[in-house]
């Protein structure tokens, strides 16, 4: 029967196809059915997996009792009395005959069961420690599952950097680095129980344009490896078995999305100019250097947000300058000698690649922690590797430096110090580089946002960094989907910061942009446009659809539409309104 799962969307697209669960199986259910005349061969390895896991389960419980005594020992004489069990064999027997299942689709067919109803029942039950041992029962079955599964498939297995098919990645939670792994050729879309919109799995999704749901709340108990699931990356729904209804509307959809996107290709050559001719700058946020030219395709005008820790997926040491030097190149070369490409320094820490560092140690508020440039000012040989690589790349094109999390006037000036010692190293050893390399910082904690008059003076341009700005300004972690209602970017206290940082930045008559998801948003490209924004730095699969907001857009109309957002009292209204704004200057895409 078909179970529907909401949570967050974190980028869009649909994909319809078998689901891959990661953290049971670790290795693919390849076949879900399998023909009546292979019946007996599968309840033969049925049964010979079930006899090699309980002879594991009689072994480890000897080894383990003779080493920690017989209360941890005894937790492998459960296991292996499942294994054992008439009851648990019938039911795996019964699905294989009656269903055609094949021997791994049954077992997890009938483990997934077990596990919901333990589930059910935590739920149900009042006494925390009753609800605590149902739990662990219930990941005592998830890991009996992957102990036959792993039997079962032995050397089949198919690891997950290793697909050759298309399928649906299914998980609790997914690190970047997991993430950075998939190919877009094989993971046609991903769903996960936790994470936030804004956190950098989900930012890597974007990147890699694979349809992903995150936030969905527990989910995995109703589904197993090899069943049809429907991940809708725009509404942010899971859709595990959908039955054929559903799956024709889906399918539509998915068309539907293709003839969208051919459509907006017609738009990568047009000006990005409000209707009364107002030039609005967009450019890309990248995360890998080959995705500058994702940027071109989509008709960016540059790269806005070049987030330079993505050098560190999959590596376990610090880049070297070498290596920085030959990314930020590649991204310089691909947009040529004129457009702008800003590379950010390091944000390392809080949830991005924190165990590359070995400053950082355990940290209980990592976000409120040794972060990003906090960082880098204690790792000053990493910092000074990064800024040479910067400033060397910067005589091959329109290169800008900027300076992340900054929170205080002092801290950028650190950075800045920092940026001229390392001029006058290059300039000792006769090393070419730009000399007047252009300086920004991002403003993205509110401390920046409340001194940016000040911070105005000292830099060339500004960049908004709402996904932080939000976070930190309602106390919400962009991560956490139980605060998610709060982390809202029509909030009036990040529409009054944002203003604030717009209005400084004019005085100085520096530039400024905003670059967090905020501004890849339909939705916020009237608003942000009407608080005086005349850059805006999105994902590049994003630039059309903003691109035709913004064609359609007059700019008086927009600053009235900001005054009266402004005027309001929550976050709900200001977003109500915008809707219905945007419903009225482009109706397609707000639909
Ligand atoms: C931001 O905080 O808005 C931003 C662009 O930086 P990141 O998402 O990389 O933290
Ligand atoms: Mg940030």
């Amino acid at each position: 029967m078909e179970i529907r799962h909401h949570g967050i969307a974190v980028s869009p697209g649909v994909a319809i196809g078998p689901a891959f669960v990661i953290h049971t199986e670790g290795v693919r259910i390849t076949h879900q059915t399998v023909s009546p005349e292979h019946i007996p061969c599968e309840i033969n390895r049925l049964h010979k997996a079930l006899e090699e896991a309980a002879t594991e389960a009689r072994e480890n419980r000897l080894r383990i009792t003779a080493l920690h005594g017989a209360a941890i020992g005894n937790i492998f004489a459960a296991q292996g009395s499942i294994f054992e069990d008439p009851g648990f064999r019938n039911q795996t027997e019964t699905l294989i005959r009656t269903q055609c299942f094949s021997a791994e689709y049954a077992v997890s067919r009938v483990m997934r069961e077990f596990v919901r109803r333990l589930e059910e029942s935590a739920l149900k039950s009042v006494a925390e420690q009753h609800k605590a041992e149902v739990r662990r029962r219930a990941k005592d079955f998830i890991d009996i599952e992957r102990q036959i599964l792993l039997l079962l498939q032995g050397e089949n297995s198919e690891p997950l950097g290793e697909l050759t098919e298309p399928v649906i990645i299914l998980a609790a939670d997914l690190m970047p680095s997991e993430t950075a792994d998939f190919s877009p050729r094989t993971v046609h879309a991903f769903a996960t129980e936790s994470g936030g919109g804004t956190s950098h799995t989900a930012i890597l999704a974007g990147a890699l344009e694979i349809p992903a749901v995150v936030g969905l709340g527990r989910f995995l108990s109703d589904v197993s490896g090899g069943d049809t699931v429907i991940v809708d990356g725009e509404e942010g729904i899971l859709i595990i078995d959908p039955d054929e209804a559903t799956i024709a509307r889906y399918e539509e959809k998915r068309a539907a999305e293709r003839s969208r996107a051919d459509r907006y290709d017609s738009l990568r050559d047009k000006t990005s100019t409000t209707s009364d001719g107002t030039p609005i700058r967009l450019l890309g946020n990248i995360e890998l250097a080959q995705e500058a030219s994702h940027c071109l395709e989509r008709g960016a005008e540059g790269v806005g947000l070049y987030r330079t820790e993505f050098l560190y997926l999959n590596k376990t040491s610090d880049p070297t300058e070498e290596e920085h030097f030959d990314a930020y190149r590649s991204v310089v070369q691909t947009l040529g000698p004129t457009r702008p490409v800003v590379i950010r320094t390091l944000d390392l820490g809080a949830d991005k690649f924190s165990s590359m560092s070995d400053v950082v140690g355990v940290e209980k508020n990592p976000f409120l922690g040794l972060r990003s440039v906090r960082l880098c000012l204690r790792k000053l040989d990493l910092f000074k590797t990064q800024l040479r690589a910067i400033l060397r790349v910067a005589v091959l094109g329109n290169v800008k430096v900027m300076f992340p999390m900054i929170s205080t006037v002092d801290e950028l000036r650190q950075c800045k110090a920092l940026l001229n010692e390392v001029k006058e190293d290059l300039e000792d050893a006769g090393i070419p580089f730009k000399r007047d390399l252009s300086v920004g910082t991002m403003i993205e904690v509110p401390s920046a946002a409340l001194v940016a008059d000040i911070l105005a003076r000292e830099v060339d341009f500004f960049s908004i960094g709402t996904n932080d700005l939000i976070q930190y300004t309602l106390a919400a972690d962009r991560n956490n989907e139980n605060v998610a209602h709060l982390y809202n970017p029509t909030d009036p206290a990040v529409l009054r910061l944002i203003k604030r940082v717009v209005e400084a930045a004019d005085k100085e008559q520096i530039e400024v942009n905003v670059c967090g998801e905020m501004s890849g948003e339909p939705l916020y490209a009237p608003l942000l446009v009407g608080l005086g924004l005349r850059q805006l730095s999105v994902t590049p699969r994003k630039v059309p659809e903003i691109k035709r907001v913004i064609r359609q857009l007059r700019v008086d109309e927009a600053k009235r539409l900001a005054e009266y957002a402004l005027n309001m009292d929550t976050a709900r209204h200001v977003g109500s309104y915008l809707r219905d704004q945007l419903r009225r200057i482009l109706p397609e895409v707000a639909d």
